[in-house]
């Protein structure tokens, strides 16, 4: 009963957002020109750049109140580059494991600041993995502010992202209807800053001609090196000083260029800077690349900085101050290493003898990705959930001759029972993710690639379905579990985390590296003001404003990937899903604010969950209008009500989780769950 009231009053409110929503399209901004406004963000102090860190005791103080200011400013505000800055701390020593994207990325910001690295690989070699091949535009800001983005543009034979579009499936299509069958959202033509425009009311295409605004000028000279054969072949590079404070490190025997040895790097291919990466310019754009080549340059940068001792070895455990003690210090690591001998096991293999050494350090990063098997050393509850897999193919085609039908965009098609993905990833090849509920099909029976042709194929684009019908015969299919975990827990001293081994959500909006990079480097910035890595009470005031300084983008990007997941997900054909992603794909048709806001969401250039959880009641909204115009019938109630409990079940457990915006205080979830009892 309390329910249906609640309905005829929401109803009162559709109406009047029918009628709003008629005005979306229309809108005409009448923001000045990128250049203007930029200079007026800067003079602004109430603006986002010029907000400051709280420290932990509520007071501000200088040092890191300026290192806020470069936290914050995003994209187009802080355009300069600001040089990192020694740490007080300089000379201390910190542990990182894992040189994937977060590890690599950290061992460079961190030796910048003068801390002394030992950076722990268990592969150095180039990777042909299936994860992180798109990277979103506030993922190459973060790149951009930690003078790295030449890794994600240069010499990768990367593809430069414009934007995405949204397929319905021929399929779908209503009968004699004209209803459109693609969207196209092209990412925001200027970083977003003021509310009106995080919110998306953003003009499409500036006053200002692009030749007029000024061009991206990030990296001082120093950071502009190529990474020469040296860097690569791992020969030629000075060794690092001997680890300080009591380091049981010992150099392995081999020499620098041995495989399994400190300082090592195998060659990874080159690839000349192509006319299709497209300028730098101060338009937001992603970049889309194999994600092992991307790796390796970034690993080539950490062996590049003098400060940077890498290891290739794998970390078996942390070591403890006081071993038995389940809250101890971590004060260090216990990891294997190859001594370069060759022994014959039992069964007459010849296998590379391996040594068990320790090194420590006041700080140690764990960075060991998404199959982690340190971070329940550190927080024993944190366990990831697997939401799907993701199986890839790849689409072969002659350089910049994509078959997709909108070049530098990623393609979504809101296949069922859940979405395909589509983007180009070099010149020559287009990645495919087909989303898989459930049981994955066997791939060795024949079943997965069955599913593949007689499921997936008929529903994609005509335009796609030859090249998708190729990679198929090939068999040529990779498949990765789709993994969530809200952050963990690190309350132990003298460690932290960061990447996949902190925080992980469903990879469908390609979020991931976008959160690993900026934690990154918001970690840099607070480490460059410490002055003493092992003073637990102030490391603990620093994690504790680390965790709140990420929570913003890392909650609005974790919750917009489960949510958009669930929304475009149609579990065992529940007809109130159909609607909700039917209701999302009329929504972002409106254009105007109801596509600015989702894609500014997705870019990863909008930190506020607060604007997501508004888009996501709005499509709810939107969803309802069907049953309720022009007369709401009882019958038509009755499904507002069940299409607003859906959307209810999908987005409060997953902003309780993130407990940010106010819907997760728990008198506004407690009234909700009374009224649309999501929790069943
Ligand atoms: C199917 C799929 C698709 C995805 N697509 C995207 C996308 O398009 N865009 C996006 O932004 N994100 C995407 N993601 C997420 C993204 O891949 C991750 O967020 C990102 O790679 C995390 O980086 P990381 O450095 O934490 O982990 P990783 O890149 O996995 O690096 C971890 C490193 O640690 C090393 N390591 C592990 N254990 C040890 C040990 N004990 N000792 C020494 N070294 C160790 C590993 O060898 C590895 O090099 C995707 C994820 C999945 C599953």
């Amino acid at each position: 009963m309390l329910g249906m009231v609640l309905v005829v009053s929401l109803t009162c409110l559709c109406l009047v957002y029918i009628r709003a929503s008629k005005c979306a399209a229309s809108t005409t901004p009448d923001e000045p020109s990128t250049k203007t406004r930029l200079n007026e963000i800067k003079a602004d102090p109430s603006s986002p750049s010029s907000r400051s860190l709280p420290t932990g005791g509520g007071e501000e103080e200088d040092v890191a109140t300026s290192n806020a200011d470069r936290l914050f400013l995003s994209g187009g505000v802080g355009m300069q580059r600001v040089p990192p800055r020694r740490s007080p701390a300089a000379g201390q020593s910190i542990i990182i494991i894992g040189a994937g994207t977060a590890g690599a990325a950290a061992a460079v910001g961190l030796a910048e600041r003068g801390f002394k690295v030992l950076l722990f690989e268990r592969d150095m070699s180039l990777q042909d993995r299936i994860v992180g091949e798109l990277l979103q535009p506030g993922g190459v800001r973060a790149l951009e502010r930690l003078g790295l983005d030449e890794c994600a543009k240069e010499g990768i034979d990367s593809v430069h992202v414009d934007g995405y579009v949204v397929f319905t499936p021929p399929q779908h299509k209503k009968e004699g209807g004209e209803k459109v069958q693609s969207i196209l959202l092209k990412y925001p033509a200027y970083d977003p800053a003021t509310l009106k425009e995080l919110f998306g009311v953003i003009d499409p295409s500036p006053s200002s001609p692009a030749a007029d605004r000024p061009t991206l000028s990030l990296s001082p000279p120093r950071f502009s090196e190529k990474e020469g054969g040296k860097l690569v072949h791992g020969a030629g590079r000075a060794v690092t000083p001997p680890f300080p404070e009591g380091t049981k490190v010992t150099h392995a025997p081999n020499p620098p260029s041995s495989p399994s040895g400190h300082l090592s790097m195998p060659p990874s291919p080159s690839f000349p800077s192509a006319a299709h990466q497209g300028p730098t310019s101060l338009h937001p754009q992603g970049r889309s690349f194999h994600n092992g080549r991307f790796v390796q340059r970034l690993r080539a940068r950490a062996l590049a900085e003098p400060n940077v001792t890498v290891v290739n070895g794998i970390v078996s455990r942390l070591l403890y101050a006081e071993p038995d003690s389940p809250t101890s210090r971590v004060i260090g690591v216990e990891y294997k290493i190859g001594t370069g001998r060759r022994l014959r096991t039992a069964d007459g293999e010849e296998v590379e003898e391996k040594e068990v050494r320790r090194a420590m350090a006041p700080l140690t990063l764990v960075a060991d990705g998404l199959w982690s098997s340190l971070r329940t050393h550190v927080d024993k509850a944190a366990k990831p959930t697997q939401l799907s897999s993701f199986v890839g193919l790849i689409l072969s085609h002659p350089p910049m001759a994509s078959p997709l039908p909108h070049p530098h965009c990623g393609h979504v098609v809101l296949a069922d029972p859940s979405p395909v993905l589509l983007y180009q990833i070099s010149s020559t090849e287009t990645r495919v993710l087909v989303d898989i509920f459930g049981r994955m099909p066997s791939a060795s029976t024949g079943d997965l690639a069955h599913y593949l042709s007689t499921h997936i194929q008929p529903q994609l684009p005509p335009v796609l379905q030859a090249p998708f019908a190729a990679a198929v015969a090939r068999g040529e299919f990779k498949s990765m579990p789709n993994r969530s975990m809200p952050a963990a827990n690190v309350d132990r001293d003298g460690v932290l985390m960061v990447g996949d081994a902190l925080n992980m959500r469903h990879p469908l909006t390609g979020g991931g590296m976008t959160v690993a990079l900026r934690d990154v480097e918001a970690l840099c910035y607070l480490l460059e003001t410490s002055t003493d890595l092992g003073d637990p009470a102030a490391m603990r005031v620093l994690k504790g404003r680390f965790a709140r300084e990420r929570k913003a983008w890392a909650a609005t990007i974790n919750v917009l990937a489960n949510a958009l997941h669930a929304v475009f997900s149609t579990p065992a054909g529940n007809p109130t899903r159909k609607d909700l992603r039917d209701a999302c794909f009329d929504y972002l048709s409106v254009g105007g604010y109801c596509a600015g806001g989702p894609i500014n969401l997705l870019s990863g250039l909008t930190p506020r969950p607060s604007i997501l959880a508004l888009h996501f009641f709005l499509v709810a909204f939107h969803g309802v209008r069907k049953y309720l115009w022009p007369v709401p019938s009882w019958g038509g109630l009755g499904r507002t009500y069940e299409m607003l409990q859906v959307a209810c079940e999908i987005i409060m457990p997953l902003l309780s989780v993130e407990k940010s915006t106010v819907l997760a205080a728990w008198p506004v979830r407690a009234l909700v769950g009374l009224i649309f009892p999501y929790g069943r």
